[in-house]
């Protein structure tokens, strides 16, 4: 009986000590710029065995840091505080439009000369573009609600490099040639695109997906990027997030194709022109 009692104890001594070991997937782990409550919801509900691995790394990472470093009470701060950190370690310097700015896009970009709180970092590298929608509320959401939403969660400012509205039109967010606030983990070589609506009950219009071709070719191009699965992804594939939502989300092998074709004529085009200069030059 002694000995039955001693086994209950140390199963129950088990339990507790791995319930208190294994990581609560909480939203601040997780976070990122949560758009919305079902986001945030998904981000909480976060559960496969992958993320809860990944969750554990970092937390054995963090507690090496300062385990007393205070938290600060915005999820997405605490992310760019500690990565701003890091890329400080790095090197990174701080952007100056004068001479970081990214190539020109090509296209009619409505500039909206946000201002940040913080200075903005420029991007080391850029080999993924992260496609996302605004989830609540529906319809069209200016660029300038969601700046204000996202100073007002604390942020330097909005985290989105362009929102592209119902009627196309392309609105410029952080500078694209920063580091922007949009997919934890990976901010630091991806571009990243708001499509506004909610895509879980509506469907982009015909104008927000060819303005998000053609501006998904436009980085392609800038950054040599090929488009595939790996490098056109929605925010769920990299977060653990409904986002882009289901609408769009089931439209992005479509862009891959569209962004791929476009780029292909590109060539083709600059092929075709190459050969017409050659012609004329060796015409006597
Ligand atoms: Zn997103």
């Amino acid at each position: 009986m002694k000995s039955f009692m001693k086994f209950v104890f140390v199963l129950t001594a088990a339990v507790a000590v791995s319930a208190f070991s294994l990581p609560s997937v909480s939203a601040s782990e997780q976070a990122e710029a949560v758009q919305s409550p079902n986001q945030t919801a998904a981000v909480q509900n976060a559960s496969s065995k992958e993320q809860v691995k990944k969750v554990k790394q970092k937390k054995t990472k963090k507690s090496k840091k300062k385990a007393a470093q205070v938290r600060p009470a915005s999820t997405e701060k605490a992310d760019t505080y500690q990565k701003g950190q890091a890329a400080h370690d790095d090197g990174l310097s701080v952007y100056n439009p004068e001479k970081d700015a990214a190539p020109s896009e090509g296209l009619v970009i409505e500039e909206t000369n946000f201002h940040f709180t913080e200075p903005l970092l420029v991007r080391p590298k850029t080999d993924m573009i992260v496609i996302h929608h605004v989830g609540i509320p529906d319809g069209d959401t200016p660029a300038s609600a969601i700046h204000r939403a996202h100073l007002a969660n604390g942020w330097a400012g909005i985290g989105y490099h362009y929102v592209i509205r119902k009627n196309g039109v392309i609105e410029r967010g952080r500078p694209l040639a920063v580091v922007g606030a949009h997919a934890y983990g990976e901010n630091y070589h991806t571009v990243g695109i708001n499509v506004t609506g909610n895509f879980d009950k509506e469907v982009p219009t015909d104008a927000q997906m060819k303005s998000l071709t053609e501006l998904v070719t436009a980085l392609c191009r800038i950054y040599h990027i090929d488009p595939g699965p790996a490098t056109i992804v929605g925010h769920r594939d990299v977060n653990s997030t409904d986002c882009p939502g289901k609408n769009l989300y089931r439209l992005l092998p479509q862009l891959r194709d569209d962004v791929e074709l476009n780029l292909y004529a590109e060539k083709l085009k600059g092929i075709h022109l190459l050969k017409l200069k050659k012609y004329e030059t060796e015409k006597p």
